[in-house]
């Protein structure tokens, strides 16, 4: 075996800390991708975090959504790249070999019966793309869905600095509210929350294969909501202990990761994937929070 052949990593000197840009900690950025939105991807173009610090990586299903956003994600990669734009670590596309669905109409998608189906199926992408592209010198991995059109471009360095194992933003979307024409917000992801006696009451009392999932009035969870903690006047630095996650925009330790925390594709605790993982990552004894006052902004379609 040539000398070359064998690499060494001391994951103890792998770093996180609230000073991650100075302190050059690598981070993954990973996106599940059925549709490319190019506000996304100007996004996160104008991050300011060193781009030579950050990995991207995509997972895209194996459906005609699929082939045309990977069309749209290579050509736009090459566009950077032919203006010497192009500055990350690396780029990793994965297929699925995977299912998932058809129909991704905002409609479709969200209807209560389809749920357990889709959710099982995004967490297995989710899976696919963590534990194929996570290597051993990324300290955080930020978790961005493709729809996902504006954050503050100090977004890395802005959650890093909470210096939290798993810490999820606020995701709303903006709209033009039609009676006043103006541009409005309103909250988006329902799934950044804190469990309730309801919610565990519910849980208690379903099949082994049942699960819960938030967001619809036909489960009553009366789980306390961080998309409705925000507070316009309130510091955006304000975090708030939660329960489940949403996968819109978070940052989790890679630690967390690499001790086993994955998106569940079967009911753990009655949750499956992003709400499940924060629950695994619970079990494994880390602490998840929100930052309720910190938006970021969900496409309209
Ligand atoms: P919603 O915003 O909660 O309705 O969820 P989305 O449909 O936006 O899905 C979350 C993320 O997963 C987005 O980044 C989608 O582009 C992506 N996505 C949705 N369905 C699939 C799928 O079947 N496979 C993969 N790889 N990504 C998907
Ligand atoms: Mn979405």
């Amino acid at each position: 075996l040539p000398k070359n052949h064998i690499s060494h990593y001391d994951l103890n000197k792998l770093t996180n800390s609230p000073d991650a840009l100075a302190q050059q900690e690598e981070v993954l950025l990973l996106t599940p991708m059925s549709k490319f939105v190019p506000e996304y991807w100007n996004n996160i173009n104008a991050l300011t975090y060193d781009h030579s610090l950050i990995t991207l990586g995509f997972i895209l299903p194996r459906n005609t959504d699929g082939e045309v956003a990977l069309k749209a994600l290579e050509s736009s990669i090459k566009d950077l790249q032919s203006k010497n734009k192009l500055n990350y670590k690396k780029i990793v596309i994965l297929r699925q070999d995977s299912n998932s669905l058809e129909s991704q109409k905002e409609q479709d998608r969200h209807a209560l019966s389809v749920q357990k189906e889709r959710r099982g199926m995004m967490a297995l992408a989710r899976n696919s793309l963590v534990f194929t592209a996570l290597s051993p010198d990324h300290s955080w991995v930020l978790w961005l869905d493709a729809d996902i059109v504006e954050t503050p471009p100090t977004l890395i360095q802005d959650l890093t600095i909470h210096n939290k194992p798993v810490l999820s933003a606020n995701v709303y979307q903006k709209f033009i509210n039609k009676e006043t024409n103006q541009e409005e917000i309103r909250p988006y992801d329902f799934n950044n929350w804190v469990e309730s006696d309801e919610g565990l009451a519910i849980a208690a009392n379903m099949a082994d294969d049942e699960i819960i999932v938030e967001g619809y009035s036909q489960i009553a969870t009366y789980r306390p909501l961080m998309a409705h903690f925000y507070d316009p006047n309130g510091d955006v630095s304000t975090e708030m202990p939660l329960d489940g996650v949403g996968g819109g925009a978070v940052l989790v330790k890679a630690d967390v990761h690499r001790d086993g925390a994955m998106f569940p594709s079967f009911p753990f605790y009655h949750l499956i994937e992003t709400e499940g993982f924060a629950k695994m990552a619970k079990r494994l004894g880390y602490e998840v929070f929100g930052l309720p006052n910190y938006l970021v902004y969900h496409y309209n379609e």
